[in-house]
């Protein structure tokens, strides 16, 4: 199987992603990637469809009297072999569609390298028929209602999401996770989400070994997968009605015809002109940690050519901050995202720390101008840390609260390596940190007298992450924000169906995963824990049914 390598640790990857970011993000293909070429080629052709209204983003569908005779034929074509991707063709393998995926990269598996956790609710057989395995961590609580969950993913996203939608996913969720279970995959951990009603599951490999179950499964179901082969252009009917795609296969352009086409490529995290476009702010300074992943917009652009509209392009999933140039969950790390005094350049304290777990704490800091912020700690954090367990703020679900009890000789080694900062006086750590000072006096001055009176009248900390910061030395954390992915594409409806600007679906056109809009109306919900995967898996699966049903003519 031409999967991810599955002895790469998400640990290892992270490593990896966080030093070859700014590499990345400077050699991403971007508007002048493979896509890129079709879409400048049928800007100039006289024949192609309409280009009018389209986006100058769009890369202009191909009529299909253009697109040459087809090299291949199938019932569904699936663009993307990452999460929503393979699980789309296995699942649509397995429903007697006739199936191709095309990859960009050499290899399949997309974001499922980074994935750790995915939603399910009680209803999944995972949840029903391993909670007792002792072999499995089962930390979870029964999942609420589907009433339960329906509201709270509404509410967390202000009511604007498409209602079908979060209704389907609430009401077949269940269904990739059985289909995951009956071909192969089972659990390691089963755990709950931070606050919400829902469940995660940790799968054995975790999003590698789910993915890997899924790859097998489209095998087995004949799916044909072929890698290095981006598509580049969708085709369209008269009609409009999306019949395939052009693609760069064995390096030669070529027409894949196809009763429908679900699109998946992951959206636009790696193209900074998009990046430029849409979320400003989120390129140069927060981390992104898949940079290594095709995410040029591809799919997304393609489909604007094809008559799709953009939903919520603004929107990222967040991850945790961190200092710059420090690998996820060493000392410094942890000590970074303790939850004691989060400030910002002019020192005003930013809100409840103990909330400083990725989502709200990224979208404080990258509303700040220069997208920074300060972890300020004392001697006695340092003795805390050493010998207690950490308060932590459970960035990954890896990571171990243990005390550490080299913490004082690793901070002065990042004092050294100039990665912390440090003060004998709150004027000198100002100073060095490049904060200002008599904010900083001032700030810490409020917050030290709240936490000798054991309360945080302020932004109301929980007492028990409420000390007092006010034994030398003192040290400084920069943080920076950072960010997997974007979060949102076109427009689809609750039957993953494509729509137009007149929210008709444009016919035989699916989209799902990162490519898709209308379910995330906020930056990725950690309390959701699990959601992006889980979202993307259910898109994925879906679209297949609906899909099947439109080829049916039903
Ligand atoms: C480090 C990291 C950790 C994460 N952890 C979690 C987690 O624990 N829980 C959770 O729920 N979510 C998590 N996520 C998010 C989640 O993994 C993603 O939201 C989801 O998997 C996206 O799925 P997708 O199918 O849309 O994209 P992907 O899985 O990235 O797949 C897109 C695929 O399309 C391919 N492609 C791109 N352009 C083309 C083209 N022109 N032609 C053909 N193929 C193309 C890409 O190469 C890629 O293989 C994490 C993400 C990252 C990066």
């Amino acid at each position: 199987m031409e999967a991810i390598n599955k002895h790469m640790s998400r640990r290892t990857f992270l490593t990896g992603a966080a030093l070859t970011g700014a590499t990345a993000a400077v050699s991403a293909t971007g508007l002048v990637g493979c896509a890129a070429k079709a879409s400048e080629a049928n800007d100039t052709s006289t024949t192609s469809a309409d280009t009018e209204q389209a986006p100058n983003i769009a890369i202009q569908a191909v009529k299909v009297g253009e697109a040459g005779e087809p090299v291949r034929e199938c019932d569904y074509l699936v663009i993307g072999g990452g999460n929503c991707g393979m699980m789309s063709a296995a699942h649509a393998g397995s429903l007697g569609l006739s199936t191709i995926l095309l990859e960009k990269s050499s290899v399949t598996g997309g974001s499922s390298v980074g994935t750790e956790v995915t939603m399910a609710f009680s209803d999944c057989k995972i949840l029903q028929e391993c909670v007792d395995d002792p072999n499995v961590v089962n930390v979870s609580r029964p999942s609420g209602s589907p009433a339960d969950i329906y509201t709270y993913f509404m509410m967390h996203n202000s009511w604007e999401s498409d209602a079908e939608l979060v209704s389907n996913y609430v009401l077949n969720n269940h269904r990739q996770h059985d289909f995951l279970y009956e071909h192969g995959a089972y659990p390691m951990m089963l755990l709950p989400s931070l606050d919400s009603p829902a469940c995660g599951i940790m799968y054995e490999g975790q999003g590698i070994g789910a993915f890997e179950i899924m790859q097998k499964a489209a095998e087995e179901y004949g799916v044909e997968i072929i890698t290095s082969a981006p598509a580049t252009a969708l085709v369209v009917d008269d009609e409009g009605a999306v019949v395939g795609a052009m693609a760069e296969i064995d390096k030669t352009e070529s027409y894949v015809k196809a009763k429908a086409v679900f699109v998946g490529t992951g959206g636009f995290s790696n193209n900074t002109e998009m990046i430029d476009r849409y979320i400003p702010g989120y390129g140069a300074m927060a981390w992104k940690n898949d940079a290594h992943l095709a995410h040029d917009g591809d799919g997304i652009r393609m489909m604007l050519g094809a008559g799709a509209v953009e939903s919520d392009l603004s929107l990222a999933q967040p991850s945790a901050s961190s200092v710059e140039g420090v690998t996820w969950d060493t000392p410094i790390d942890k000590a970074a995202r303790e939850p004691y005094l989060w400030v910002n350049s002019i020192g005003r304290r930013l809100g409840n720390e103990k909330w400083s777990v990725m989502d709200t704490m990224f979208k404080v800091g990258i509303k700040e101008n220069d997208h920074i912020y300060f972890n300020i700690i004392d001697s006695a954090a340092v003795e805390r840390m050493a010998t207690q367990p950490l308060m932590t703020n459970a960035r990954t679900v890896l990571g171990s609260p243990d005390p550490v009890p080299e913490m004082a000789d690793e901070l002065e080694k990042g004092v050294a390596d100039g990665s912390v900062f440090k003060g004998e006086t709150i004027e000198e750590l100002a100073e060095a940190a490049g904060i200002d000072v008599e904010g900083l006096k001032k700030t810490m001055s409020a917050y030290n007298e709240m936490a000798k009176a054991g309360e945080d009248t302020e932004f109301f900390k929980d007492p028990a992450a409420l000390f007092a910061v006010d034994q030398p030395p003192f040290y400084a954390f920069r943080l920076i924000p950072s960010w997997y992915s974007t979060l949102c594409g076109v427009k689809i409806n609750g039957k993953i169906q494509v729509v137009n600007a007149e929210g008709k679906p444009i016919p035989g056109l699916y989209a799902g995963g990162l490519d898709s809009g209308e379910f995330f109306k906020d930056n990725y919900n950690h309390g959701f824990s699990g959601g992006c995967s889980g979202y993307s898996y259910f898109t994925g699966f879906f679209a297949a049914d609906k899909a099947k049903e439109y080829i049916e003519g039903k």
